[in-house]
């Protein structure tokens, strides 16, 4: 509020007054007043629900296409497409032992070495009655053999010769070719997100690269005068853009290729600038901060004067009410409220499923899980609510319970939230054991 001193008989924007008495009349600075009157007929906007909302971010987001990328280099992406087993896992018959590559028979068997295979050098000799191999695990299987006995289970008894002490069966410790996957198999699904796992099955099928779904280009933008980056000494009425560096986080590892965090001023035009330059560069564009209804909120004007095409601005949600979806040349547009808890559950509400929807992980829609509440929990009666949540089995299933205070700038209770519990809208108390849907958190 600059100059201005909240004094008795005078109150700033949202009434930052000195003591609470009815009907009291306050003279609020001229400038502000005028601004009020403008958003009181301009406001309030109709609620949807979380639901409709969600449903309203899909219908825009579409998976961005398909590139090449060496397979090596693609955990964490997401398949384009059904992945094929170019040949048989393993490739070939091998040893599932060190040992010896004989024919099968009984014990007590006096035989000459004639030959090795190793791992990577199979052996120049076939195998016959009276004769064996040395053998390495993952060496082939000389042609002739029928078992491989372990080296354990045999006695050397002289230069090239050796004695068996057990019988062998015939295909004992042989690893047969394709055993493991057969050639032209399909071994991965399009939509299965690749981690350690997923790589080393699609290199061993004989992949060198993976179609995966194109990463999004997010930028992050924070509004506020009174943000200051990290480390920043804060002069008086400052903090710390903790939201920068959080929902570029969270978009991270959701998958998206994000710009370095922009810092814009709590100012029309420079709020207009920032953004145009990120619609330019960027496929999903998040704005944190400047959607609500105060005085030096210019998100909202901004975007709709560089042509952007709002798809909601309110959901019935607490905390995130002031969330504001749009759309810009195919660019999605998320205007998350600054307050931190507020921004990081309306990106995992909203912009989450998106991105994921982008990228071509399927199920983007759906909340999977449920569970008891732990607690009861005093119900809003117009908005669906939000709770951070830490999660605990037992014979009965999840149960959730409260990380701690859930006010909206209470940063802290993220620690340690696994999930967001979604309290529907209602009267009265929802009592614990109640059954909740339940939103994983990317945090
Ligand atoms: P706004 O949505 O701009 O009205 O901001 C709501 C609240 O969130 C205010 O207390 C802001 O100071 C705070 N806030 C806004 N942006 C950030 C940010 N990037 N990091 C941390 N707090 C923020
Ligand atoms: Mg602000």
């Amino acid at each position: 509020m600059g100059p201005f001193i909240t004094g008795a008989g005078c109150a700033t924007r949202c009434s930052a007054v000195t003591q609470r008495f009815p009907g009291r009349e306050l003279r609020v600075h001229d400038h502000i007043l005028k601004h009020h009157r403008r958003q009181s007929r301009a406001v309030a906007p109709a609620l949807i629900t979380v639901a409709q909302a969600r449903a309203l971010v899909l219908s825009h987001a579409v998976a961005l296409g398909a590139e090449p990328v060496p397979a090596q280099d693609t955990l964490d992406r997401v398949l384009a497409r059904d992945l094929r087993a170019a040949g048989p896992v393993p490739p070939l018959a091998a040893s599932a032992m060190d040992g010896y590559a004989v024919s099968a028979g009984g014990a007590g068997r006096m035989l000459e070495v004639v030959g090795e295979s190793r791992a990577g050098t199979p052996a120049g000799t076939a195998v016959v009655a009276g004769t064996a191999a040395r053998i390495s695990t993952g060496a082939v299987i000389p042609d002739g053999a029928e078992a491989v006995i372990r080296q354990e289970d045999v006695e050397v008894v002289g230069a090239g010769r050796i004695k068996l002490r057990t019988p062998v069966a015939s295909g004992a410790n042989i690893r047969r070719a394709g055993e493991d996957i057969r050639a032209g198999a399909r071994v991965l699904r399009a939509g299965a997100l690749i981690g350690p796992a997923e790589l080393a099955v699609a290199v061993a099928a004989g992949a060198r690269q993976l179609l995966v779904g194109r990463r999004p280009i997010v930028s992050v933008l924070c509004t506020g005068d009174e943000l200051r980056a990290p480390g920043e000494p804060l002069p008086p009425g400052a903090i710390h853009n903790s939201n920068g560096p959080m929902l570029a986080a969270l978009a991270r590892r959701c998958g998206a290729l994000v710009e370095p965090v922009q810092l814009l001023r709590d100012d029309r035009a420079a709020t207009e600038t920032g953004l145009s330059a990120a619609l330019e560069r960027s496929e999903v564009v998040i704005v944190s901060g400047g959607v609500s209804v105060g005085p030096h909120d210019h998100v909202k004007p901004a975007l709709a004067d560089l042509g952007a095409q709002k798809v909601f601005w309110g959901v019935a949600l607490q905390p995130g009410k002031p969330v504001w979806f749009g759309t810009h040349e195919g660019t999605l547009v998320f205007g998350l409220p600054g307050n931190p808890v507020s921004a990081a559950v309306t990106f995992t509400l909203f912009a989450w499923p998106a991105l994921r929807a982008m990228l071509g992980l399927p199920g983007a829609d759906a909340p999977a899980q449920t569970a008891r509440l732990g607690v009861p929990v005093a119900r809003n009666p117009g908005r669906e609510q939000a709770l951070r949540v830490r999660l605990e089995r037992d014979a009965h299933g999840l149960t959730a319970s409260p990380t701690g205070p859930q006010a909206s700038h209470i940063l802290s209770s993220l620690l340690g939230a696994q999930a967001l519990a979604l309290v529907p809208a209602g009267e009265g108390e929802l009592p614990a054991g109640s059954e909740v849907s339940l939103q994983p958190l990317p945090l």
